[in-house]
């Protein structure tokens, strides 16, 4: 069977091992001049790794992704970098039971209710029971409404913005049941993880087709024609599509979804990911990974100091510095430059560490389109299937590893899914002849 993956993210690669594992013929198409998708890497000359362009990390519960490491063979390394949270001006523990119960700024029977809510969601083991609820209200009633104001709420707005007030307690029921304090990060950065899935795939006889953007998915009698770079003279044709790219891009290239399909996958809102990483001579958030801001006077939501988790001595002896943000697509910040940036996060960045200008080497900036789904609490009612109106054409996207977080986990393991989905119809249709 013929079998054309569009994107070559870590759903679109696992699909296509998958695939090239059973012996079928896969091609992957890929616009950009990478594997990876949103866990793309970038380099340096005196870099021996390659970095993510935003932040990435594996969790150790995540399971698909530490199995299909182990399949490959690949190695992962596994430590616990300390997390904090930005209150008051300070910088705070904040991963563990014991930083909660010390938490200053909190009466000691708000730290107790606080640390409860937190063990009951761990303990809840299905979503189910959360479904319909929205996260805040959740958790003002649980939590406490001064835990709520000083730290969860401006997480929110941070995160989601506008829409903090609807985002499902599912959602939150899921970051806590799957963060560990232990982290895990792929050898020599995601980068080279993809390129060692790709490897892999071309060693079975899959093909991976770099800047190939696909501009058109028409459906004919049994195939499926492919435009390739809006030359309508380069069209391919396939038995099966499998599309990995956020729908919103789905339904600009195919021709002949029913409108009101349309609307249902559209109507999901994305906010887009801006990274901007400080490469410096000195650390900048002493030997804290990762600090949640919850000053929604910051311009920032989050900086997470790469060097603190990864040594230092594969880059270069720099340290990295991700300063990150999730914003709606009219937001002025997606039109800056690097220096733009820099110029209003400055005082902001001084204020967490008074000297680091000195230590600045250069900045680098990047953002990622449609990083985040927003999971409403009628989020299970939008949730794309995975068969999509046109048959022989499947969709699997971020949109749809509810009740999880997105994550390359779980592209990982819906890429595996969306694979079999796309053969077992196949068996299924030639049951019936
Ligand atoms: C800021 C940020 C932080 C994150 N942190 C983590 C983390 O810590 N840990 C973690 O596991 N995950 C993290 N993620 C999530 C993770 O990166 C994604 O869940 C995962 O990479 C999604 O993979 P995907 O293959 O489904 O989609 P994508 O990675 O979006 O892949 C889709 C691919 O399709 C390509 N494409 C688009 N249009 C076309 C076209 N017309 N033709 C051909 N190709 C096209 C794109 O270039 C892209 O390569 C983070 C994401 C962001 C943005």
């Amino acid at each position: 069977m013929r079998i054309a993956i569009l994107g070559a993210g870590f759903t679109g690669l696992t699909a296509a091992l998958r695939l090239t594992q059973q012996g079928h013929e896969v091609a992957v198409f890929e616009k950009e001049s990478q594997v990876g998708g949103l866990a793309v890497g970038f380099s340096k000359p005196e870099w021996e790794w390659t970095l993510e362009k935003a932040y990435h990390h594996w969790f150790t519960s995540d399971d698909y992704a530490l199995n299909l490491a182990k399949e490959l063979n690949y190695p992962v390394i596994v430590k616990q970098p300390q997390t904090n949270v930005f209150v008051d001006n300070k910088s705070l523990p904040f991963d563990s039971p014991l930083s909660i119960l010390r938490f200053p700024y909190l009466p000691f029977v708000d730290r107790i209710r606080m640390g409860l809510a937190a063990f009951y969601m761990k303990l809840t083991p299905r979503y189910q029971k959360f479904e319909g609820q929205k996260a805040l209200p959740w958790i003002r009633k649980y939590m406490g409404e001064k835990a709520t104001k000083l730290v969860w709420e401006p997480l929110f707005t941070g995160k989601f913005g506008d829409y903090k007030d609807n985002i499902a307690l599912t959602w939150f029921w899921s970051r806590i049941k799957k963060r560990t304090f232990k982290l895990a990060y792929p050898q020599g950065g995601f980068q080279s993880f993809a390129d060692r899935l790709a490897q892999e795939i071309e060693n079975l006889g899959g093909k991976i087709l770099l800047n190939t953007e696909i501009s058109g998915l028409t459906s004919g009698e049994n195939k499926i024609s492919l435009t390739i770079n809006h030359k309508p003279s380069t069209t391919h044709q396939f038995d099966k599509v499998i599309v990995t790219l956020p729908s919103p891009i789905f339904t600009k290239i195919t021709s002949g979804l029913p409108h009101d399909y349309i609307q249902r996958i559209s109507s999901i809102p994305h906010l887009h990911a801006l990274n901007l990483i400080l490469i410096l001579k000195k650390p900048f958030l002493g030997d804290i990974y990762w600090l949640n801001v919850t000053d929604t006077s910051f311009p920032f939501l989050v900086l997470a100091e790469h060097t603190n988790f990864m040594d230092s001595k594969y880059y270069g002896n720099h340290h990295i510095l991700y300063i990150g943000n999730y914003l709606p697509s009219d937001h002025p910040y997606l039109k800056m430059t690097a220096t733009q940036l820099l110029q209003i996060f400055d005082p902001f960045l001084k204020q967490i560490n008074p000297t680091y200008h000195s230590s600045l080497i250069t900045s680098h900036l990047f953002l990622s389109l449609f990083a985040q789904p927003i999971v409403t609490a009628d989020y299970p009612n939008l949730i794309p299937t995975m068969e999509t109106p046109i048959k022989n054409v499947y969709l699997a996207n971020m949109d749809m590893v509810y009740p999880w977080d997105r994550q390359t986990n779980y592209a990982m393991e819906m890429g595996e899914k969306v694979a079999r989905s796309a053969i077992l119809s196949e068996r299924s249709e030639s049951k019936d002849l």
